[in-house]
């Protein structure tokens, strides 16, 4: 079944138990690698062993903006997969800074990595930065992006199953946008940060408004600060009754 993964659920500092915000979706009905990541900014590949998820599956890895808690663990993503075995070039995804960024990060190591020879070869394919930009196409996955409201550019996906019709939205890090409502239209889940109110970020209440204006069936809130959110959720449920808190590696059928 196609399964939405929850690999990280914090914001850059977060409580003990979660680590940045990073997702993954599976399907174990495919017959070709179908796990596809989104974002890197912790130990993505320690949390997919945590998930169960092993790295032969993994098909590729979209990047939706430069900031660190979002791009910093691509260094560490690529030792990985070299140390795993993976001969076969790894497809990286996302908009021209956010690539920009992690192709900086891995060069940082680059007198280093120049004796390790056979690391698989990096397939950036670039995303339009605009709404409807096609991120991912194949018959496990169809993705889109939209930019959103982070005063750097970023986007928010759209993750659906060409064979369940499945469908995940994704705001990533913004403030309230139309376009999280576009992607998450009709989601079984909206994925929603909720950092806090301010520049750039929602709170849980604001998550919900978009939820309800996309129509999507549950509200899932991540990139969740440190201490209680008892307060906020009831404030979010109050306005969108399905809304839970992301649980730390939690897995979401589609
Ligand atoms: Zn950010």
């Amino acid at each position: 079944m196609p399964t939405l993964h929850l690999l990280g659920t914090g914001a850059a500092i977060s409580d003990p138990h979660r680590t940045t915000t990073m997702l993954g979706v599976s399907d174990e009905a495919a017959t070709a690698p179908d796990v596809l990541l989104v974002d890197c900014g912790g130990d993505v590949l320690q949390r997919m062993r945590m998930a169960g998820l092993p790295f032969e599956r993994i098909a590729g890895l979209i990047i939706t903006h430069a900031h660190p808690d979002h791009v910093s663990g691509f260094p560490l993503f690529m030792e990985k997969i070299w140390l795993a075995g993976r001969k076969t070039p790894i497809p990286v995804c996302g908009i021209a800074p956010a690539l920009e960024q992690a192709q900086k990060t891995f060069e940082a190591f680059s007198t280093i990595t120049a004796d390790w020879d056979d690391m698989p070869a990096i397939d950036w394919r670039p995303v339009a930065f605009q709404r409807d930009a096609i991120v991912w196409d194949d018959a496990t996955w169809t993705v889109t992006a939209a930019p959103v409201e982070h005063g750097i550019p970023n986007v928010g996906l759209r993750i659906e199953s060409p064979r369940t019709g499945g469908v995940v939205g994704y705001s990533c890090d913004t403030a309230p946008s139309g376009n999280v409502a576009h992607l998450g239209r009709d989601a079984d889940w909206l994925v929603h940060e909720a950092n806090g109110a301010g520049e750039g970020h929602s709170s849980a209440p604001q998550a919900a408004r978009t939820a309800q204006q996309a129509q999507a069936e549950r509200l899932v809130l991540v990139h969740l600060p440190p201490g209680d959110k008892q307060a906020e959720l009831a404030a979010a449920q109050s306005i969108f009754d399905a809304t839970e808190l992301g649980e730390e590696l939690g897995s979401y059928p589609l």
